[in-house]
């Protein structure tokens, strides 16, 4: 932000306070130690300059800086100097973002320990204690990179100023109206227990078995192969589709199938998410076994029901299978169905699997009460805004376009953490 005009600057005049004319880098120490003394980058809130604000993101204390990120302050800090040079009073703030996931999964791992097996405080303990350390280390790099920033007046996110903030604004969205309750499948991590957003879900190729499975169609009692790799989900199976091209099937529209095991009637439909080429061309539409499974429950008007509880282990909703985990549930149906001759065949496949972004497990949906923060109804009014905004470069707005693009829900803001 610029306070001021540029023409109404005080003029500035460049003083060098080194005489040498090699550069050693043992004069840096002392320069550090000299913009210290004089507490040069102190910002001063009541001065008569112009002034020029910089939102620094702060770094996430997770493990050393890494050098991309520090590479980026650097930048930052060009910024900063060029700003102070041309008079502006210049707010760099620096602050330590200690909060989330990752702080709990690296202590766990250095501590060879599970978050929900040591006693709760103690845990918080070996975090903030992880947490001073790293910090330590992080604005001791700042501080040497000769980063323009008031590092001794930097704000911490899990102070008690800093989390006062955070709840006087979720109460004023939630006076607002703007955020709501709701029971609704979540994209959760069974290992780190707790809801992802979207954008924190990553893919990865992994050995799967595409199990091929016979159904009884309930008008003609003759059987079609659907291939599946979530057997295990079978009870949550609400729909069967084809796609619209695909000629093999287009008498089986309106008809419907008994799903084996579980017994429920679902119709046969047609949408293009069936790919002719994958399995039979034939895909169960279950509850849910990726993103791509919410979207055709509310494209294709289906009731979902969530048999995975978030302890990863089947619920009543799986029958027989309830205490299982997901793995076993899944080895265990596929010997009932060789069993009863509805597996036609299996075979192994590689297959993209929707991930935890930090431990890598594979994501289940469950059904949680969470807190959502609307978004959706702001899309427009987001979109006119990056549009009033400058962008330096210009085609950096894009980034900010497709992101809203890529908004297909509202944000669920809760997490179930232990530390933050
Ligand atoms: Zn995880």
């Amino acid at each position: 932000m610029i306070d001021g005009e540029d023409d109404a600057l005080p003029s500035v005049k460049f003083k060098p306070k080194i005489a040498e004319t090699r550069w050693d880098p043992i004069e840096e120490l002392k320069l550090l130690s000299s913009w210290e003394r004089e507490g040069l980058y102190k910002f001063n809130k009541n001065t008569d300059k112009p002034i020029f604000s910089i939102d620094t993101p702060p770094p996430y204390a997770s493990g050393a800086w890494h050098v991309g990120a520090a590479a980026h302050y650097v930048h930052m800090d060009m910024i900063a100097r060029y700003y102070r040079m041309k008079g502006y009073e210049v707010y760099f703030p620096f602050g330590v973002d200690r909060n989330g996931l990752p702080v709990e999964v690296q202590v766990e791992k250095i501590y060879g320990i599970d978050a929900h097996k040591v006693p709760r405080e103690e845990f918080l303990k070996l975090c903030k204690d992880f947490l001073d350390k790293v910090e330590e280390e992080l604005v001791y790099i700042a501080w040497r990179l000769g980063m323009s920033c008031d590092l001794k007046n930097r704000y911490h996110t899990d102070s008690p100023e800093y989390r006062a903030v955070t709840q006087a604004t979720f109460i004023e969205l939630w006076k607002r109206g703007l955020i709501y309750e709701d029971i609704r499948p979540n994209i959760w991590c069974p290992r780190c227990r707790t809801t992802l957003a979207e954008s924190e879900v990553e893919y990865s190729e992994r050995d799967a078995i595409l199990a091929y499975i016979k159904f009884k169609v309930v008008e003609t009692g003759g059987d079609i192969v659907v291939a599946t790799t979530r057997p295990e989900l079978l009870c949550t199976c609400a729909a069967v589709i084809f796609n619209p091209e695909d000629k093999r099937y287009s008498g089986l529209e309106g008809k419907h199938v008994v799903v084996p095991i579980f017994g429920q009637k679902v119709p046969i439909m047609k949408h293009p998410y069936a790919k002719p080429e994958f399995g039979t061309g034939l895909v169960m539409v279950c509850s849910f076994g990726d993103q791509a499974d919410v979207r055709l429950f509310r494209e294709l008007g289906l009731k979902p029901r969530i048999a995975i509880n978030p302890d990863g282990l089947m619920n009543e909703i799986a029958g027989p299978y309830k205490g299982l985990t997901v793995h076993e549930a899944r080895q265990r149906i596929l010997e009932d169905l060789k069993r009863q001759g509805l597996l036609v065949k299996a075979e192994g496949i590689v297959h993209r699997v929707p991930v935890c972004w930090r431990c890598k497990s594979p994501i289940e949906f469950v059904a949680m009460k969470e807190y959502y923060l609307k978004q959706l109804e702001f899309k427009d009014a987001i979109r006119r805004i990056a549009n009033e905004m400058k962008f330096y470069p210009p085609e950096h707005k894009q980034l900010l376009l497709n992101w809203i693009d890529s908004i297909s829900s509202d944000w669920p803001i809760s997490r179930r953490r232990f530390y933050g």
